[in-house]
């Protein structure tokens, strides 16, 4: 830290940060300058590479109270660098392989100035004009990717002040919720004298339709987000229904069926069906063609998820994956995990353009009935113009600049996953379907010993390879060098036990052949030193 000067509070010092700029040569230009130049240096050289443990990072963070004094903004720069950016996590790194969120184009940065600069809320078209008709377009683009509509739908539902699209939002959390709130409102609309369940309530609609209960059913690789979606909307975790999934982390959409109508015939309405299109953990798509033909039998919403597969659709040769997501009620999309924007844009795309309906909101003195204000269809208040990142996205990468992007992110797990299986020490644990796969550290002596082992024996070993996987992967993160995540699956070659696994999400267009051998090559050089392994894995070798 430089040498302590001290700022005073005045009119004039407040006057000057709204006002001037900062010196070409202060601490805070020399950042700025180093972050358009080369960002990716500029992480490299300024993200410690040993990480520090949390607690000690703690320890910068620890006042309560409100400084009372100003300070200069060379000076706070300079703490920042040395608090919090040195301290975090370097996720634009090609070695940095365990993340859904990864490096960005260059462009973003200084467009995100710029929309930080505007400062545009998009809850109304009074305080972000033209950033309404954008936010419109992008989700108007992104519901013709999905549904693919005429161009006379857009023509005519695209601006139009009745209803929207669908509704950009933070993330894929708010996005599901959305989702479901739609449905829920849809299915429990009013009817006669109940006046449906966004006035009277959700007992009344119940006591109005004679449900015992709601449910929602979604495989058992579900995002979390959708269980905080039943809880929110009253329906209860308990009715928010894991359904097995085959061995290929795919839904079973027989079981799906029978669970629905067992959960019928007790008087339980099935509000939704959930299609995961690219789970969390394993990168699978559920069979969303089938589930489609379930919904409309049980006559319920049908909803995909596919807040970070979504970007599939943009490549002509793996959308196929997807096929049945166009018979989707509605789609959730984050453009913050593949489609490369900054953190805080989702996306729920409707099919119907009157699915709003269900949600629709005004009030007097900000959401005016007729105006073309997004506020009175989205969940959220206030919004930042982040839609404007997706389409400089979309306009500058094009919809073949994507494809190859997640195709070479496709190519690139496939490639991986080869190479895992080549090595007899590892083992490839869910192959991958998008650019996502998982995989574990298992020495060859290792699945002998598994082979001859007996049920007890077997049962010992699988707590011991978790407990070692786990150790792994926090040593490898410690070390700075390169990063994969952790997750557990219950996969079939591990009798279904609950399995801990590395997790890859390959997205990084900078993540080379040879930076993958080099991941591979450390977890190698790691497992011969790890604790975890000398206590409770030597014994078998
Ligand atoms: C990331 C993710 C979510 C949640 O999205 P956030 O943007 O983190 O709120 C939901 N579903 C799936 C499948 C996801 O991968």
């Amino acid at each position: 830290m430089g040498p302590k000067r001290c700022a005073v509070a005045s009119d004039e010092t407040l006057m000057r940060i709204f006002t001037v700029p900062e010196a070409p040569d202060s601490t805070l230009s020399k950042i700025e300058l180093e972050i358009s130049n080369n960002l990716v240096g500029f992480l490299n050289e300024n993200i410690a590479a040993i990480e520090k443990p949390l607690h000690e990072v703690e320890k910068d963070f620890q006042s309560a109270a409100i400084p009372e004094q100003p300070m200069f903004v060379s000076d706070y720069a300079q703490d920042i660098m040395e608090q919090l950016v040195a301290h975090s996590v370097h996720t634009a790194s090609p070695s940095f392989i365990g993340h859904m969120t990864s490096a960005l184009p260059h462009f973003v940065l200084p467009l995100s100035k710029l929309m930080v600069g505007l400062n545009q809320n998009l809850v109304k078209i009074e305080t972000s004009k033209a950033f309404t008709p954008l936010e419109r377009q992008v989700l108007g683009m992104m519901h013709h990717l999905a549904y693919g509509a005429d161009e006379s739908f857009y023509g005519k539902w695209m601006h139009s002040a009745k209803t929207s699209l669908g509704a950009f939002c933070s993330g894929g959390t708010v996005a599901n919720i959305t989702a479901l709130w739609i449905a829920r409102n849809r299915l429990l609309q009013p009817q006669g004298d109940f006046k449906g369940i966004n006035s009277q309530g959700l007992v009344a609609a119940m006591m109005h339709y004679g449900y015992k209960g709601l449910a929602v059913l979604v495989s058992e690789r579900g995002h979390y987000s959708l269980g905080k979606a039943a809880d929110v909307l009253g329906i209860g975790r308990d009715n928010f229904i894991a359904i097995k999934t085959s061995d290929d982390n795919k839904v079973d959409v027989q079981a799906m069926r029978e669970k629905a109508l067992e959960l019928e015939a007790q008087g339980i309405k099935v509000m939704a069906l959930v299609g995961v299109a690219g789970t969390t953990e394993t990168g699978n798509i559920d069979p969303l063609s089938d589930m489609a033909d379930l919904a409309q039998e049980l006559n319920c919403h049908f909803h995909v998820d596919a807040a970070w597969g979504g970007a599939t659709l943009l490549s002509a040769n793996a959308r196929p994956l997807l096929a049945g997501i166009e018979r989707a009620d509605s789609i959730t999309i984050d453009a913050h995990k593949q489609m490369y924007v900054p953190m805080g844009a989702g996306m729920v795309l409707f099919k119907d353009p009157h699915a709003t309906d269900a949600i629709e909101h005004h009030a007097e003195y900000i959401l005016r009935k007729g105006s073309k204000d997004l506020g009175s269809h989205t969940l959220e208040g206030s919004r930042p113009g982040m839609a404007m990142l997706v389409h400089a996205c979309l306009r500058v990468i094009g919809r073949q600049g994507y494809e190859m992007l997640i195709d070479k992110g496709i190519a690139k797990a496939k490639y991986f996953a080869e190479l895992i299986k080549q090595e007899e020490d590892f083992e490839l644990v869910s192959e991958p379907e998008l650019c996502l796969l998982t995989y574990r550290y298992v020495p060859k002596a290792i699945k002998q010993a598994i082979a001859n082992a007996n049920e007890d024996e077997k049962i010992d070993i699988y707590a011991a390879l978790n407990r070692f996987t786990a150790s792994m992967q926090k040593r490898q993160r410690e070390a700075g060098r390169s990063f994969v995540s952790r997750t557990r699956l219950t996969p079939v070659q591990y009798d279904n036990q609950p399995t801990v696994v590395f997790r890859v999400v390959l997205a990084n267009p900078l993540t080379s052949e040879a930076m993958l051998k080099e991941i591979l090559d450390e977890q190698k050089q790691l497992a011969k030193t790890d604790p975890i392994f000398k206590k409770y894995l030597a014994k078998y070798i």
